[in-house]
């Protein structure tokens, strides 16, 4: 029997995607009747911050249960009608990704690894019972966005455009299971180098009362679910001066998972790097993954495995751990100086970045913006259509 062949015994089963390599959607384009003049935009590209501000276009596409995806379309940025009983304001069924566009030097625009993102919407999609989009339409989702609003990508260093979709059930039904009606967007925000003033690492507060995640739980889902959780304990990692708040295991408590929205790594020498291995509460992350590379790359021994605090505490206090940093699409790379917690503080917040957390934050960086040869295939270029380079 042909592996390729759904089986139409459920209607579940439409929630997955067939494989493919071309985009089967086509989207249709509805301009702004009133886009920003360039002066306005120039204006907000000239000091962007982070999320406050959205171009003038979004994408939509709609799935039903019966129909699939369809209706794809550009359309000029705005609110959603969302009826009061959407599902998604109930019941929470909602996942997200996070990408960049990058401007490089020649003016063209790329993004990075962008079908590592459409395979892990998909898992989200799957572990929220939500439908899969195919990998090639996400990709064009994307391109679609580029297309109409590409003026608005940064040029200045270090600055991007920062791609939001996401996925919603919006069923109009108050009963518990899941949604017949979904939709998916992409929005897209002007992003400022998120560190203005120099790299500088920052205090995280350890959460010993929260976890963000448990066993059979959907830590490795990127699901807006995860974050509403994390914020509680973010809060008391702000109260206690700290920029983030990272989580242990939620069986256990004595192993490091990650932050509430960063992987977390611990540099050893010049040789070793570790980072927690995916236990299925930790958020797969397409830096992680691509910061493990690049440290192969330098010929360093990359190990995931179990990491607790005390191997952290005494790795620190021997000498043996020499860095430690966060990593995620938006802070790229980021020194964590000290692990603070209610009776606890490992590392010194007065310590300097670490000098291969920056080699690695450099060097992954001149990849994205075109500064080093691609040498992983890590690029694709938005701003021409599918399939040229
Ligand atoms: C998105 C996210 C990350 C980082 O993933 P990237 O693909 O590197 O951006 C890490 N942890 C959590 C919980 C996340 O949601």
């Amino acid at each position: 029997m042909s592996q390729a062949a759904p089986s139409q015994t459920t209607p579940n089963h439409t929630r997955q995607a067939t494989p493919s390599a071309t985009a089967s959607l086509s989207f249709s384009v509805t301009r702004a009747a009133t886009p920003r003049t360039k002066a306005e935009r120039d204006a907000i590209l000239g000091d962007p911050g982070f999320g406050k501000k959205f171009t003038d276009h979004m994408v939509a596409i709609d799935w039903t249960l019966e129909g699939g995806w369809h209706d794809a379309r550009v359309i000029p940025y705005g609110p959603l009608q969302l009826d009061p009983a959407s599902s998604v304001l109930h019941y929470g069924q909602e996942i997200f990704e996070g990408l960049k566009a990058y401007r490089h030097a020649d003016d063209s625009i790329w993004t990075f690894r962008p079908e590592k993102n459409a395979e892990r919407l998909q898992r989200s999609a799957r572990r929220l019972a939500l439908p899969e989009l195919p990998a090639a339409d996400f990709i064009e989702s994307i391109r679609q966005i580029i297309a109409v609003d590409g003026d608005w990508v940064p040029s200045a260093a270090e600055t991007s455009l920062y791609l939001r979709p996401f996925m919603i059930a919006n069923e109009s039904f108050l009963g518990v299971r899941a949604a017949h009606k979904v939709g998916y967007y992409v929005i897209a925000s002007p992003a400022g180098a998120y560190f203005t003033n120099g790299v500088a690492p920052i205090k995280i507060w350890l959460s010993t009362e929260y976890s963000r995640a448990g066993r059979g739980g959907t830590g490795a889902a990127k699901c807006g679910g995860n974050y509403a959780a994390s914020l509680l304990p973010q809060m008391q990692a702000y109260d206690n001066g700290c920029a983030q708040v990272l989580f242990l295991d939620g069986e256990t408590s004595s192993r490091i998972d990650e932050l509430g929205g960063m992987n977390v790594f611990f540099v050893y020498g010049t040789h070793k790097l570790v980072t927690p291995r995916l236990t299925g509460s930790i958020l797969e992350g397409v830096t992680r993954d691509s910061i493990m590379q690049l440290a192969r790359d330098r010929g360093m021994t990359v190990e995931e495995r179990d990491v607790t605090l005390g191997d952290w505490q005494g790795g620190v206090e021997s000498g043996a751990i020499t860095e430690v940093f966060a990593c995620g699409t938006a802070a790229v790379v980021t020194p964590i100086a000290e692990l603070k917690g209610p009776d606890l503080s490992i590392g010194n917040p007065d310590a300097p970045a670490g000098e291969i957390t920056m080699a690695l934050r450099q060097e992954l960086t001149d990849i994205q913006y075109g500064r080093l040869p691609d040498r992983h295939g890590w690029l694709t270029r938005l701003d021409t259509p599918a399939g040229q380079a």
